[in-house]
């Protein structure tokens, strides 16, 4: 996400609608719990949940919720206790947020079991929450299509989810918040169908044509930086700033220019230049992200590659000495925040230590993107996707864990001031 003017990329990627509150937070054993029941979250925890959004708050509106799992049998090797353990295993990993490895594990159970329909189910939602709604679609058909009579009162339950994927189609109607008022306009390009503000058409004639150019234009060139491309066309939708107001005021606590939630939310000035396009480079970055890895995690590496991909729209490569040096101050001081608490998500941080962590998570994307190819980049990215822990998916790309590769990167921040009377950079 984009915060309004600052620069700062605040809390997560993703809010939840209003009205489904979400809270996170992590108990005795380390395991992280999300829930939109405030009566589910122990007392002692309460008043220290979370205040950050999670990703899962976009899912549709019942959340979590899914056909009840036949128990697994027994111990046994068949594949149908397989396939069972597995969805059982595949659930509360979606209830930890654990989405790229349940994804994994529904694949799995759709190799054992095909038209196995609980599976169908839940790929159904985790692709709706990736943005891929073609791939959501046919999963609720084959789970309308595998759902025995038992699982009847869930089949309503799918026809409502189909329409409502019609409705994200048709969009003004289904976008949060959104105003009566606000009309919008089509435009579809080979990667992307933009919804834009009927308002700023009128202002700017060539408004969908460049918001399409500038989008594509990020298509291209980030996916020549990470080597991926998202599976289907990334929906896009362009307010005038008082219709983005309007929309989403209550999504966030603070201003935002921009953001993703399935779809890439943006504000755009009556005549827009340079920093909606560098806008659209930085939320394309998630869209793709999330659509790759199927969550938002870890958050530094999403934020890093987003600013990056901002940056390189601007010709600006990584960091400036001037920033570089500021890191190197934090390294000293103690000031700098474990990557490792970054992961989870940006919440909680004041704007100072918001302004640290977006150049930490920057850095050492910087840092990786120095040390791979382009293959190596989508390698990272495919081997999170697969449920692949982000310290294991690391060491399989750039050979150090979060750990190694944050103090790497310390040393050699470290190492470029190093030499007595170096003068601070002008800022
Ligand atoms: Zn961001």
């Amino acid at each position: 996400m984009r915060r309004r003017a600052s620069g700062l990329l605040l809390a997560a990627l993703v809010c939840a609608p209003a009205g489904a509150e979400l809270k996170t937070w992590v108990d005795e054993r380390g395991h992280t719990h999300v829930t939109d029941d405030p009566a589910a979250v122990p007392e002692a925890m309460r008043g220290r949940v979370a205040d950050e959004p999670d990703e899962l708050g976009e899912l549709w509106h019942d959340g979590l919720r899914g056909p009840p799992l036949p128990a697994a049998s027994g111990e046994t090797s068949s594949d149908a206790d397989r396939a069972a353990r597995l969805l059982r295993g595949a659930v509360d990993d979606l209830g930890r947020g654990e989405t790229a490895r349940a994804s994994a594990a529904l694949e799995t159970v759709l190799r054992l079991e095909p038209g196995r329909a609980e599976a169908h189910w839940y790929l159904a939602l985790l692709d709706r929450q990736r943005g891929r709604f073609d791939s959501a679609e046919s999963h609720l058909r084959a789970f309308l299509a595998g759902a025995g009579d038992a699982l009847e009162p869930w089949r309503a339950s799918a026809q409502r989810r189909l329409r409502e994927l019609a409705d994200e189609r048709r969009l003004a109607a289904a976008t949060p918040g959104s105003d009566a008022a606000l009309r919008l306009h089509t435009r579809t390009s080979p990667h992307f169908q933009v919804r834009y503000d009927a308002e700023l058409g009128e202002v700017r004639a060539d408004l969908a044509d460049t918001v399409v150019a500038w989008l594509e234009e990020a298509h291209a060139r980030v996916g020549e930086r990470l080597g991926v491309v998202p599976a289907e066309p990334v929906r896009v939708v362009v307010y005038g700033k008082a219709a983005y107001r309007r929309a989403h005021r209550d999504r966030f606590s603070f201003r935002t220019v921009g953001f993703f939630d399935g779809r890439i939310h943006v504000a755009s000035a009556a005549h827009p230049g340079g920093e909606l396009r560098s806008l659209l480079h930085h939320e394309y970055t998630h869209a793709l992200f999330r659509e790759r890895v199927g969550s938002d995690r870890p958050l530094w590496l999403n934020e890093g590659l987003a600013e990056l991909s901002e940056r390189a729209s601007r010709s600006q490569a990584g960091l400036t000495r001037a920033e570089r040096f500021r890191l190197q101050g934090h390294g000293a001081a103690g000031t700098w925040i474990p990557l490792a608490r970054l992961a989870l998500g940006y919440g909680g941080l004041d704007d100072a230590q918001a302004k640290v962590a977006y150049l930490q998570g920057a850095a050492a994307a910087a840092w990786i993107e120095a040390r791979t190819d382009r293959a190596a980049r989508a390698r990272l990215l495919d081997l999170l996707g697969q449920g692949l822990d982000a310290d294991a998916a690391l060491r399989a790309v750039v050979g150090a864990d979060t750990a190694g590769l944050e103090s790497a990167l310390q040393r050699e921040i470290a190492s470029e001031f190093a030499t007595s009377g170096a003068a601070a950079p002008a800022e």
